[in-house]
């Protein structure tokens, strides 16, 4: 598997900014607005922050890295008495706007939500120029989520079994969005073209929310994404909605099997998010990063937010720096394993 030339260029772009800060949050505003340049120093932590703090979303703006982002950004910075500007820096499954954060001042002013990619990317990327445990600073947990699989509307197959069967038929016809190597979308469509010994054609994007508006417009076939991006469109009918991949339903989209019930259990993932800074990022810095982290999961209106979408917070104690780079230490050795055995590399 090679990358295609979008992401050999691999540009680096800004699609979107959003600034959240203490005074929306007094006032109710939502996040994802623009503007709100300089700084608000002091707030309960003394001098941090005393200007805005970037959280980095590697993939593409409307996608679900970015909303789970969006949905933290207000009350963090309302905890940390500060602004923050959310900016996606897509590119490369992630390892874009990963490498920017790696290799960013380490002043906790760049922050970095990334998910299951930061695991996977080493064993996929031989140049990576930078190593999840050596370049960040683990901040906490945020959620793990489910993903589903789902095809443009008036695809053919039924349910999956269905979906198995056309695409043993049609390998080289039937298309297959992702998010680039190493994304979560990416290792799904991997676990599924394993469990069924079938290999299609992919079709890379820099986040799934374009791969997902391509879906619905008909432009591809099929894709695994997470439901922080796909329950909206399973609920309206807007998609075709196959199966869950975790062991259980997911109480959102009660009607959807679970991929073991739907006949093809060795597809099991769901995509686990995390904070990071650049390494060498004061550990002050980092606690109260955390601590603001703890307070955002705990927030009834974020927990509603991801419970709409099919999610939860992780519980407190995982939203630390030391559950955080246990999980990831794990991870790392998970897929490793899975990505050599299945011959991938994407450079
Ligand atoms: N869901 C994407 C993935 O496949 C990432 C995103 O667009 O947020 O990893």
């Amino acid at each position: 598997m090679s990358t295609s030339p979008r992401y050999r260029a691999a540009a680096r772009m800004i699609a979107a900014i959003g600034v959240v800060s203490l005074a929306a949050a007094c006032a109710g505003a939502g996040t994802g607005g623009t503007g709100g340049t300089g700084g608000t120093a002091g707030g309960e932590t003394g001098g941090y922050p005393g200007q805005n703090i970037t959280f980095v979303v590697p993939f593409s703006a409307g996608g679900p890295t970015d909303t789970v982002t969006r949905m933290i950004a207000e009350p963090m910075a309302a905890k940390l008495g500060g602004k923050v500007v959310v900016q996606n820096v897509e590119g490369a499954g992630g390892t874009v706007g990963a490498g920017e954060v790696a290799r960013a001042e380490p002043d906790g002013y760049t922050v970095l939500m990334h998910h299951i990619g930061m695991s996977t990317a080493p064993a996929l990327y031989q140049n990576l120029g930078y190593q999840p445990l050596e370049s960040f600073e683990m901040v906490g947990l945020v959620t793990e989520v489910p993903m589903t699989i789902i095809a443009r509307k008036d695809f053919a197959p039924a349910t999956l079994q269905d979906l198995v069967t056309h695409v043993k038929a049609n390998a080289d016809k039937v298309t297959l969005a992702n998010a680039g190597i190493g994304a979560a979308s990416h290792l799904c469509g991997l676990l599924f073209q394993t469990a069924t010994g079938v290999k299609v054609q992919e079709v890379p994007y820099e986040g799934t929310g374009p791969a997902l508006t391509d879906l619905v417009g008909g432009q591809v076939d099929f894709m695994c994404d997470q439901t922080t991006n796909t329950s909206g469109q399973i609920s309206a009918g807007e998609v075709k909605a196959y199966a869950v991949t975790t062991p259980e339903r997911v109480k959102s989209l009660p009607d959807l099997p679970t991929t073991a019930e739907a006949g093809l259990p060795a597809l099991e993932v769901s995509v686990w998010h995390g904070l990071y800074v650049p390494k060498g990022t004061p550990q002050d810095v980092v606690q109260k990063l955390s601590e603001a982290l703890k307070t955002a999961l705990a927030d009834q209106k974020v927990v509603d937010q991801m419970a709409k979408l099919g999610t939860a917070p992780v519980p407190a104690e995982d939203a630390t720096p030391q559950a955080h780079r246990t999980k990831l230490e794990e991870q790392l050795g998970t897929w490793a394993k899975v990505i050599a055995d299945a011959g991938i590399k994407a450079s």
